[in-house]
C-alpha cells in the first residue's frame, strides 16, 4: 500500500481512501493531493493578519485557503476546514481553481495594495503540490508568497516550496514533546527541523498561543526564546516572536482565556533572550 511521507505520520493509503489528514488520497497507486485547487476561503488581509510583523507592514495579501490538516489541536480556530466533519466534506463541495486562475486574481489586487499570495487558514502543507505550483507562477508574475503553517512537515517536503516562499508564519506550539505527542498529535522535533530549514532561507515569523495550565510556564517560554534565540545567531537573522492568547474553542471549551497580564508577563520573559515579541489577541 503506498505511505504519504508528507509528516511524521507516514499513512498507509488505500485507493480511493484518505490519509489522516484528510487531504491526501491514493489514486492509481500513487499517493496525491485530493484538496489540489480545492479552495474553501479566500479574501484580500492586511498582511499583519498572518501575523506577520516585519514583512511588508501596511500590504495586504491575497490569502486561500483549502481543507484538512495533520494536527488534532482541540483549540482549533479554523476547525470548519481542517479537521471537523465538516472539513472532510469540502472533498465534493469546495470549488476548484487552477494556480493561473489564482494568479490572475493576485495580479488584478496589486492595485489594492497586494503584494502575492498568502497559502493559510488550514494546514496548506498537507497539499503543498499546490503551494509550489501557484508559488512558482506567482513569483513569475513578480509577486511574493506567504505560507502560514504548523511546520509538520518533511525536509524534503519543504524543499519543495521553499525557493519560491518569500514569508513565513509558522507555529512552535509549545516547548515540550508532552504538548505536542499528547494534546496535538505532532511532533515538536520535526517542526523545529521545519523552523531551521525556513529561518536559513526565507524570513521567519513563529506564533506561540499560550493556554492555561498546558503551555504558560516561564520556564518553557525562557526555553522556547533561547532555542530561538541561538537560531537567530547561527543564521544572523531576526526572527519575531508572536505570543498570543488563547479562547475557549471548539473542543476546548472547559478553560478560561489566558489573562492578558500572563500573556504580557511571558512576553517579558521571552525578550531576555529576543528583540522582536509581539503580544497577540490582547
Ligand atoms: S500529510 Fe496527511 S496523509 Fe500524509 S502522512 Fe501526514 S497526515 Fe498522513
Amino acid at each position: 500500500m503506498p505511505i504519504c511521507n508528507v509528516c511524521f505520520r507516514h499513512c498507509k493509503i488505500e485507493e480511493g481512501k484518505t490519509g489522516f489528514c484528510g487531504a491526501r488520497t491514493c489514486r492509481d497507486g500513487k499517493v496525491v493531493a485530493a484538496n489540489y485547487g480545492k479552495i474553501t476561503s479566500a479574501a484580500l488581509d492586511p498582511i499583519e493578519k498572518k501575523p506577520l510583523k516585519m514583512f511588508r507592514s501596511g500590504k495586504k495579501v491575497l490569502s486561500i485557503g483549502s481543507y484538512g490538516c495533520n494536527l488534532r489541536c482541540p483549540f482549533c480556530q479554523n476547525s470548519d476546514i481542517s479537521w471537523s466533519e465538516q472539513a472532510f466534506e469540502y472533498e465534493k463541495y469546495a470549488e476548484y481553481f487552477s494556480p493561473e486562475e489564482i494568479v490572475e486574481r493576485a495580479v488584478e489586487l496589486k492595485p489594492k495594495g497586494n503584494i502575492g499570495v498568502a497559502f493559510t487558514y488550514n494546514e496548506p502543507m498537507v497539499g503543498y503540490e499546490f503551494v509550489r505550483d501557484t508559488a512558482r507562477l506567482s513569483k513569475k508574475a513578480g509577486l511574493e508568497n506567504v505560507l502560514v503553517t504548523n511546520g509538520t512537515a518533511d525536509t524534503d517536503v519543504l524543499e519543495e516550496i521553499l525557493d519560491c516562499i518569500d514569508a513565513m508564519n509558522i507555529d512552535l506550539k509549545a516547548f515540550s514533546k508532552d504538548f505536542y505527542h499528547n494534546l496535538i498529535g505532532g511532533d515538536l522535533d520535526m517542526t523545529k527541523r521545519f523552523i531551521e530549514n525556513s529561518v536559513e532561507k526565507c524570513h521567519v515569523e513563529l506564533t506561540t498561543l499560550i493556554i492555561p495550565d498546558e503551555n504558560d510556564s516561564e520556564d518553557e517560554m525562557a526555553a522556547l526564546s533561547s532555542w530561538v534565540a541561538e537560531l537567530e545567531k547561527r543564521y544572523s537573522k531576526k526572527i519575531p516572536l508572536h505570543i498570543t492568547r488563547f479562547f475557549p474553542r471548539f473542543h476546548m471549551t472547559d478553560k478560561e482565556p489566558t489573562p492578558v497580564s500572563k500573556i504580557f508577563r511571558l512576553v517579558d520573559v521571552a525578550k531576555q533572550k529576543l528583540e522582536y515579541v509581539f503580544p497577540g489577541n490582547v
